[in-house]
């Protein structure tokens, strides 16, 4: 479950950050997991609950941002916007696409203390 990778690695950017910054708290976490990649926010969610205890992001609130995706069509060469993989073109209904952004996490915001 690569979800619990992608969280421990949040975490102790969160750490890290706090030890940088000099803030103890964090109360809040606003992440963009883009609508293309491969992360799942559920499993997502759950594994910030589990790795966060007892750290400074403990009992953090969670907000979680599913940009749209945006792709390069193959069939008529338009750059498209995509909520999901598995859509087809919008404009030609080709289904060769080329993913070209929204597979990412970002961390969008943070409210510490
Ligand atoms: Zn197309």
């Amino acid at each position: 479950m690569h979800e619990l990778a992608l969280c421990q690695g949040l975490i102790e950017l969160l750490v890290e950050q706090g030890r940088v910054h000099g803030f103890t708290e964090v109360r809040s976490v606003t992440l963009a997991i883009g609508a293309l990649g491969h992360v799942d926010p559920e499993a997502l969610a759950f594994c910030f609950d589990v790795v966060s205890e007892g750290t400074l992001a403990e009992g953090a609130v969670l907000t979680i941002e599913r940009p749209d995706g945006t792709a390069h069509c193959v069939g008529c060469g338009s750059d498209v916007t995509l909520a999901s993989r598995l859509d087809p073109c919008p404009r030609c209904g080709s289904s060769q696409l080329m993913v070209t952004g929204g597979q990412d996490m970002q961390l969008r915001e943070m409210e510490v203390r």
